[in-house]
């Protein structure tokens, strides 16, 4: 199983984010190039880079495999302010340089907010921006992301999914991350995914799945809220995230844990990141009902 989790990116780039993903046990991560919530990005430290890259042969850590999150303020469903949409499609274009000086391909991108625009206008510029994005593009995908629903979000069944796929020219740079606290949100039954990815292939095609984002949810099945729980601590339940770990046709495909780091008990601006753990309790198939406790033990930085 290629499994990880979301690492930090800010010591020593690249190579700080294998190391942190190798200290979890993992064997593959996802990373976003700065703070999630702003476009302010360092230029690429090439001596990190190469550094990282023979880590991860080392580990047979294959970086096809490893991917890199967009930030989540660019937004490209909105045109209404040009300055605004032009920004997100050149920040977007620079992203993907980056992500070629550090050998990834895989880049996953929440598709934007239609605010107060209609929904098919919403996605007829995601489109026109993608297109742009990766007109000349070859060794990189765009994996569009499955949202929750919160607000005017796009992308929150598979008809909208398969409206955007099927506007985008360049077929090969162009893909799918499937998460599923988001799915859960959004009114999917993960404990029928199985069910979902038999739809799925039908409407859109599995071969379109690049990246899974492995979260349980703290809300009910179609409350569109989007917050993520721990493995097994909220409305999906361990094994239905099991199911869709272990599932036989997602098996080469990359699998990120995104659930929230745990609160110390005592100094509440302190938090701890629970992926060994959750990798732990992931790779041994049974459920850890002290799971909190242990990472507030380890106290893994
Ligand atoms: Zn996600």
């Amino acid at each position: 199983m290629l499994l990880g989790s979301h690492v930090s990116f800010t010591k020593e780039g690249l190579l700080g984010s294998t190391k942190e993903a190798l200290k979890y046990g993992a064997n593959t991560f996802m990373f976003y190039t700065g703070a999630p919530q702003n476009t302010i990005r360092k230029p690429i430290d090439k001596n990190y880079t190469l550094e990282a890259q023979k880590l991860m042969k080392e580990n047979s850590i294959d970086i096809t495999k490893v991917v890199c999150h967009a930030p989540y303020i660019v937004n490209l469903a909105n045109n209404t302010d040009l300055t605004k949409y032009k920004f997100a499609i050149d920040f977007l274009k620079k992203e993907v340089e980056r992500c070629k000086e550090l050998g990834i391909k895989l880049i996953v991108l929440h598709p934007g907010s239609a605010v107060s625009l209609d929904r098919k206008t919403a996605i007829k510029n995601i489109v026109y921006a993608l297109n742009n994005i990766l007109e000349d593009e070859e060794n990189i995908c765009i994996c569009l992301e499955t949202m929750a629903g919160k607000g005017t979000e796009i992308g929150v069944n598979m008809n909208e999914i398969k409206s955007l796929l099927d506007g985008v020219k360049n077929k090969k740079c162009i893909g799918v991350c499937l998460d599923t606290c988001h799915l859960n949100d959004s009114g999917v039954d993960i404990s029928n995914f199985s069910n979902y990815l038999d739809e799925f292939d039908k409407i859109i095609g599995l071969d379109k799945v690049k990246v899974i984002h492995v979260n349980d949810s703290k809300n009910e099945l179609g409350s569109k809220k989007d917050r993520h729980e721990n493995i097994g601590f909220g409305t999906i339940g361990f094994d239905s995230l099991i199911n869709v770990l272990y599932e036989p046709r997602l098996e080469n495909i990359p699998k990120i844990l995104e659930t929230p780091h745990i609160k110390d008990n005592i100094d509440s601006k302190k938090s701890y990141p629970p992926y060994k753990e959750e990798i732990e309790m992931i790779l041994s198939r049974k459920f850890n009902p002290t799971l909190i406790e242990d990472v507030l033990k380890n106290k893994l930085n």
